[in-house]
């Protein structure tokens, strides 16, 4: 089963690929992490977009077009492909379309997860992560069992993001409303869509995904 996660910066989506990934053995795609990747270990291309993604802005579509092409190469077998982050514009859609298409695979449902920008501030303000197995946290909603080590592999590589203030914020919620949120009219026309209610508590969310992601697996498991 294939899965687009689809909603604005900080409505959750790498917290529930997390789950999503420890419970289905899932592969998270998220092209987020794989520009920052490229840009800590310094390639061309990581140098290239470092400017566009501190400015909050989208980088090209060629770029991250390319990134889950090869990255889909990879990703045979195993529970799935959740795609975090990927697709943000119509052209990105319809060139995923088109590599699922020449790869022989489906995609079986798009979640997008919907809330409120009031709350965006203080789920961006309050991120960290662990910068060694990715488990997402936040300051008042989610905080590590013990300060400063990462409850899933105790690393204490806890870092924050460069873009996760306020100002940049505004700037990649514009970047949303204007590029991707068409893309919730898209896959609905494409009768993928299934919304989900991304203010309510992390084991909420997970739920509603789960009882969403049901007739996927169903029609997944058929074919
Ligand atoms: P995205 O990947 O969509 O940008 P994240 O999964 O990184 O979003 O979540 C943004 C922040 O909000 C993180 O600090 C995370 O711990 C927190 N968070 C995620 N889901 C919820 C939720 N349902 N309720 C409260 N806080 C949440
Ligand atoms: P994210 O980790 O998803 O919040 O992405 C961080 C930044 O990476 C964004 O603000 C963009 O600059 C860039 N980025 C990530 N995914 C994409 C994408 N699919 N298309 C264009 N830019 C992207």
């Amino acid at each position: 089963m294939n899965i687009i996660l689809l909603g604005p910066p900080g409505a959750g989506k790498g917290t529930q690929a997390g789950i999503l990934v420890k419970q289905r053995g899932m592969l998270q795609l998220s092209t987020g992490d794989m520009l920052r990747a490229a840009r800590s270990s310094g390639t061309e291309m990581g140098q290239r977009v470092a400017g566009v993604m501190d400015r909050g802005e989208l980088v090209t579509d060629e770029i991250v077009i390319g990134l889950i092409d090869e990255a889909l190469d990879g990703a045979r077998g195993g529970g799935g492909v959740i795609f975090d982050g990927f697709p943000r514009t119509l052209a990105q859609a319809d060139a995923l379309a088109g590599l699922l298409t020449r790869k022989g695979l489906s995609l079986d449902a798009v979640i997008e997860l919907r809330v409120d920008d009031d709350a965006l501030v203080d789920r961006i303000t309050g991120r960290f992560s662990c910068g060694d197995c990715g488990a997402v946290y936040h300051d008042r909603t989610r905080p590590t069992q013990v300060d400063g080590v990462c409850d899933s592999c105790g690393s204490t590589n806890l870092k924050r993001r460069a873009d996760d203030t306020e100002e940049s914020l505004r700037q990649r919620l514009m970047e949303y409303y204007k590029k991707t949120s068409p893309l919730v009219g898209y896959y609905h026309a494409h009768g993928q869509l299934a919304v989900v209610n991304g203010l309510a508590p992390m084991a909420e969310v997970e739920a509603a995904i789960s009882a969403a992601l049901k007739p996927a697996l169903q029609t997944a498991g058929d074919s």
